[in-house]
């Protein structure tokens, strides 16, 4: 449910509703808006706690949540919400760009990246210090030696780090580096792992399970806000489909979708959406144009000799125009960038 308390409705009034919902034995989440606040009561209710909290002082009216994701949906918080960390800020009127290598691979590497997609535009880096390899046998990442060259890079170019966390014991030493917590494809539904990002007060990146559906992806979302951590990202990243001409599928219809769904924020991931470079300028531009909140885009300073996802990953150069056309698409449909 959700009691929506009246324009004006004082703090004492809120606090008391959050009492009222808590001692039905249900959890509260408090949403304060521009227009009014409302508290969230998840949990298994019984018919007669709807009719109890609508007699509280400064109550508008009480609602029964539809959507199986509560906290995540529209219908909690119709205001869009804004992410922010660090020099990142993904949400809001400016469509935000992180780019960077799939792997950090060296000092050089991840140091000559930043500057080059940060003279470009980009508004946080990326990269990954533990790896999720389909095989055993493929580069695994730098660790924690990754974590300190991102920390570096972020020193040199001020840009916000966006890095994986792979399992849930990682995530304090993530912590400790990383600007934004990414939870990769792979580990969308590793619902240990969502709690634990959701107790940490560092932003996450929620990538879309190639097999799940956007449903499954919003009720994982749903385990981070539930743990205390409202400052959720999702991002389309492409799933499996019969097609073998790209390494996913890159469905955009996900973005207005979504935004019908969610207030969080949705970003684009044109590189594993599409598996090869030369198709990422243009859903780069598809994913802007389609609305999204923000692109994730793996660059590298020499792409043909990455540790990994060198196919897919664009040059300095190609990067900058891609960028640049972009900010075009942005300005088309009234955005920045
Ligand atoms: C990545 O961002 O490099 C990555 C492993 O992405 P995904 O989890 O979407 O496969
Ligand atoms: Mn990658």
């Amino acid at each position: 449910m959700i009691v929506v308390m009246k324009h004006g409705a004082s703090q004492e009034e809120i606090d008391h509703m959050v009492r009222r919902v808590e001692d039905l034995g249900l959890k509260s989440h408090v949403i304060v808006g521009t227009e009014r606040t409302v508290i969230a009561a998840i949990g298994e209710h019984r018919t007669t706690d709807k009719q109890s909290l609508e007699r509280g002082a400064g109550v508008d009216e009480v609602m029964h949540i539809l959507a199986p994701y509560k906290v995540a949906s529209t219908e909690v918080k119709a205001e869009r919400t804004v992410v922010r960390a660090g020099s990142l800020s993904v949400g809001g009127r400016a469509v935000a760009m992180i780019a960077g290598p799939c792997s950090v691979e060296s000092e050089s590497q991840i140091v000559a990246t930043a500057k080059a997609v940060h003279a470009a535009g980009a508004t946080g880096l990326r990269g990954g210090a533990f790896k999720p390899r389909t095989s055993p046998y493929s580069f695994q990442g730098l660790k924690e030696e990754g974590l300190k060259l991102l920390a570096t890079a972020r020193q040199e170019t001020g840009l916000a780090v966006v890095t994986e966390v792979v399992a849930a014991e990682d995530v304090s030493l993530v912590a400790e580096y990383a600007d934004v917590l990414q939870v990769g494809a792979r580990n969308m539904q590793n619902y240990r792992l969502l709690e634990v990002v959701g107790q940490t007060d560092r932003a996450v990146l929620l990538k879309r399970g190639p097999s799940a559906t956007i449903d499954e992806l919003l009720l994982a979302a749903e385990y981070v806000l539930d743990a205390g951590n409202p400052n959720v990202m999702l991002c389309e990243r492409g799933v499996r489909t019969f097609e073998e001409h790209t390494r996913f599928t890159l469905p955009l219809a996900t973005v207005p979708f979504l935004h019908q769904k969610t207030h969080l924020p949705v970003v684009v991931d044109p590189s594993h959406g599409t598996g090869h470079a030369d198709l990422v300028p243009a859903m780069a531009r598809a994913g802007v144009a389609a609305g999204a909140d923000g692109l994730i885009v793996e660059v590298h300073p020499d792409p043909e000799n990455a540790l990994s996802d060198g196919y897919q990953s664009l040059d300095f150069q190609q990067f900058a125009q891609t960028m640049a056309d972009c900010r075009r698409v942005a300005h088309a449909v009234e955005r920045e960038m």
